[in-house]
């Protein structure tokens, strides 16, 4: 299967099934994925640690520029976010908490009826600076994507160390609203079955979610390409019985 980058900075807007009419903000290369993750199901494609070491990050002047021209467009659509995405982990940019600073007052400018939404695997939230960042942006949604730090190594790949329990406590000790995003799949990856569906994955998985309690939990599996054939989309029926278990816990989740 092909996987895409985004080959802008600012993208779209497009639709998408969480956020609405979303405009994309991609603040890491247009030529390579920059992510401290390498998940097995990432639509950009497998990360290479060489090339990252090059040139990684967008150009904060034409990014600015770039998001001005857009927002201040008089035949603009509705945007109903702007959304830190595109290929690789927002959080890495240096220059992360400027960027959020001035996006803020552009969207408080232009765009006040935008959402500012940042998808994040989560592994930056340790720094000041991302969680002072934290202050010019609405919704967070950390990825979650199993219980046990064996299956994350499975599927998320992380490139450094990570930890379950430090992501879930440093979670716990922000004072701001989290939103959590699960990708559940099915399949194998050089033979190991890294289904993150079974009740023994999904009650770890849940055991997390509760200590977090986030303000929504996003349930969703894979719709686009992945650069491993082995794996496959779970069926929605048993993403409802999931989610049915999360909205036990008076949690309100989202399957889409
Ligand atoms: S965290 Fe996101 S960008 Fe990074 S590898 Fe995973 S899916 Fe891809």
């Amino acid at each position: 299967m092909g996987t895409f980058l985004f080959d802008k900075i600012v993208f779209g807007p497009i639709k998408s099934r969480r956020l609405g009419n979303s405009l994309g903000i991609n603040l890491l290369s247009t030529d390579i994925k920059v992510c401290n993750f390498d998940c097995v199901y990432c639509e950009c494609g497998f990360s290479n640690k060489s090339r990252m070491a090059k040139e990684k990050f967008c150009d904060t002047g034409e990014l600015f520029n770039q998001l001005e021209r857009v927002l201040s467009s008089s035949d603009n659509e509705t945007i109903n976010a702007i959304t830190y995405a595109g290929n690789g982990e927002p959080t890495l940019h240096p220059r992360f908490l400027t960027i959020a600073k001035k996006v803020k007052s552009l969207r408080d400018n232009y765009s006040p009826s935008s959402d500012i939404v940042l998808l994040t695997n989560g592994t930056t939230l340790n720094k000041a600076s991302v969680q002072k960042a934290f202050e010019s942006i609405d919704h967070i949604l950390v990825k979650l994507d199993a219980g046990s730090d064996e299956l994350i190594r499975e599927i998320n790949k992380p490139l450094s160390s990570f930890g379950i329990d430090k992501l879930v406590f440093g979670l716990m000790k922000l004072k701001t609203n989290i939103k959590i995003q699960s990708m559940f799949i099915e399949g194998t990856v050089n033979d190991v079955d890294i289904s993150n569906t079974t009740e023994e994955n999904v009650d770890l998985w849940l055991k997390w979610i509760s200590l977090i309690k986030p303000d929504e939990v996003y349930i969703y599996s894979i719709n686009r390409d992945t650069p491993i054939l082995t794996l496959k989309a779970v069926e929605l029926k048993k993403l409802e019985d999931i989610a049915k278990k999360v909205r036990k816990l008076g949690i309100k989740t989202i399957v889409s």
